[in-house]
């Protein structure tokens, strides 16, 4: 039998595998630094196994003799993971429209367009065309912003996290804010208002109980050191039962009787009226403006379908103060963001083609029938693998997501599968690890995927995925 030091021996060298024909061609499609590292890893391994081996007093089963092919595999292996981008495309197939986690809203092709055109070249970010010189950013999308919601002014910011603590910082800096104790929300774990509060230098002037607020709470709690009477969307939650907030129009006559302003953080941003699309419970952007609330903040990738922003419309004075103070600097939108968001935004002055056109509200707002069709399209897909996964379409709920309609489930079609011999866990983990990576759901040891969420030109992809990991098992 060979001795460790000659197994040793045989391991070839990163520098003789640099030679080699197909390692050649990798150099002329990857870094140098990639391939090396991808080599020198592979080559490691295989020392490893080998050292492993040989530590056993009695081996078990012969040290292997290391083949230059097998590393080389290993090494293509190492280096196909090392090549791949961090941040790429996944296949949402968990019926989360708005899913924060895998970045919220995507972008409508008008969105995507200008994006892209914006990105190549130069443009008038900063430059006024007309009188060729020196502009200002935000005008790109005041107007339609403005004739979208009926709002005097309005004020695009990084998102809506920034657009709360400018417009607190602003108005309130130093002095009190009274909110109900039932609206004291957090987002997404890292947001929360008593927390931006406190950042923002306003001070929390917490009223009512968690339950029920009434506007004498509100009264009561007004004094010479009030700045602002906010109010704030439960856009998460719902308190139900034995309830009672005050709504935004009675807080705007509080405000006018006292002479405060009002704020209003919607949250979502919803632009158009859903009811009509059988969805209830979010109030819009318009309501919110006809109720004469002075300042009323929301994002721009919640419901209303565009990229990470923070609006902000209201009263000229209130957005002229904000635009004024120096933070506006700090937490600016990009030209890349203002482009997507533009294009998004002109979609809504048709509002039938928004709802067309806009992912996010045409995937809240399909027909049961279309994702029946697909839930069917992919099953049909699946019959092959019939002996190793069960595969069935079942009725099940999807969710808006993205901290809006918490009580709203909306009815869906979905396809389920049970494997055999595998876990319902290692089965999703194994779409996870899948190029690109389809995020599922379980449900009573079932993996559940929901077209809803699942684009068209995904669909192909998922059954063929699905297939090659039936084809591993
Ligand atoms: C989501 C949300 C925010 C935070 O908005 P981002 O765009 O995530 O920064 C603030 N307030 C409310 C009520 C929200 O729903």
């Amino acid at each position: 039998m060979k001795t460790k030091e000659s197994f040793l021996r045989q391991l070839p060298s990163v520098d003789e595998l640099l030679k080699e024909a197909a390692v050649l061609k990798w150099l002329e499609e990857h870094p140098r630094a990639l391939v090396l590292q991808a080599l020198r890893t592979a080559v490691d391994e295989k020392r490893k196994v080998i050292l492993e081996i040989e530590k056993q007093a009695v081996p078990q089963s012969p040290a292997p003799s290391p083949q230059p092919s097998e590393i080389l595999n290993r090494a293509e292996e190492i280096l196909n993971t090392l090549s791949q981008l961090n941040l790429r495309p996944v296949i949402n197939a968990t019926g989360v429209i708005v899913h924060t986690n895998l970045g919220r809203s995507i972008l409508s092709e008008s969105a995507v367009k200008n994006i892209e055109a914006v990105a190549k070249g130069y443009s008038n970010l900063e430059y006024d065309i007309e009188k060729g010189e020196r502009g200002k950013r935000y005008t790109h999308i005041e107007k339609l912003l403005c004739r979208l919601t009926g709002a005097e002014a309005g004020l695009v910011v990084n998102n809506n996290a920034a657009a709360v603590l400018i417009a607190l910082n602003t108005i309130a800096q130093n002095k009190e804010v009274i909110v109900s104790r039932g609206e004291l929300v957090e987002i997404g774990g890292s947001f929360r208002i008593p927390e931006v509060m406190e950042r923002s230098n306003a001070k929390l002037r917490e009223v009512g109980a968690t339950n029920k607020t009434h506007l004498k709470d509100y009264e009561k709690a007004v004094n010479d050191n009030t700045a602002l009477l906010l109010k704030v969307h439960t856009s998460n939650y719902k308190i139900v039962g034995f309830a009672k907030e005050v709504s935004i129009s009675e807080l705007v006559d509080l405000g006018k009787k006292r002479g405060l302003p009002v704020m209003f953080d919607l949250g979502s941003g919803c632009l158009i009226d859903l009811r009509k699309y059988g969805i209830e419970g979010e109030p819009t952007v318009s309501d919110a403006v006809a109720a004469c609330a002075d300042v009323i903040t929301f994002s721009g990738d919640k419901l209303l379908g565009g990229p990470q922003a923070g609006l902000i419309v209201g009263k000229k004075k209130y957005v002229d103060m904000i635009a004024s103070n120096p933070l506006a600097r700090a937490i600016r939108i990009d030209k890349l963001t203002l482009a997507g968001l533009e294009a998004t935004l002109r979609e809504y002055l048709d509002g039938e083609k928004a709802v067309k056109e806009i992912p996010t509200l045409n995937m809240l707002c399909q027909p049961l029938s279309e994702i029946e069709k697909k839930a069917i399209y992919i099953a049909d897909g699946l019959k092959g693998v019939g002996s190793k996964l069960g595969v069935s379409v079942i009725d099940e709920t999807s969710q808006s997501g993205g901290g809006a309609l918490p009580l709203v489930s909306l009815l869906t079609k979905v396809v389920a599968i049970l494997s055999n011999n595998l876990s319902a866990a290692r089965l999703e983990e194994m779409l996870r690890k899948n190029n690109p990576p389809i995020i599922s759901r379980i449900k009573e040891g079932r993996i559940l995927l929901d077209p809803r969420t699942i684009q068209r030109d995904e669909l192909d992809t998922v059954i063929n995925s699905i297939k090659g990991i039936a084809s591993r098992l």
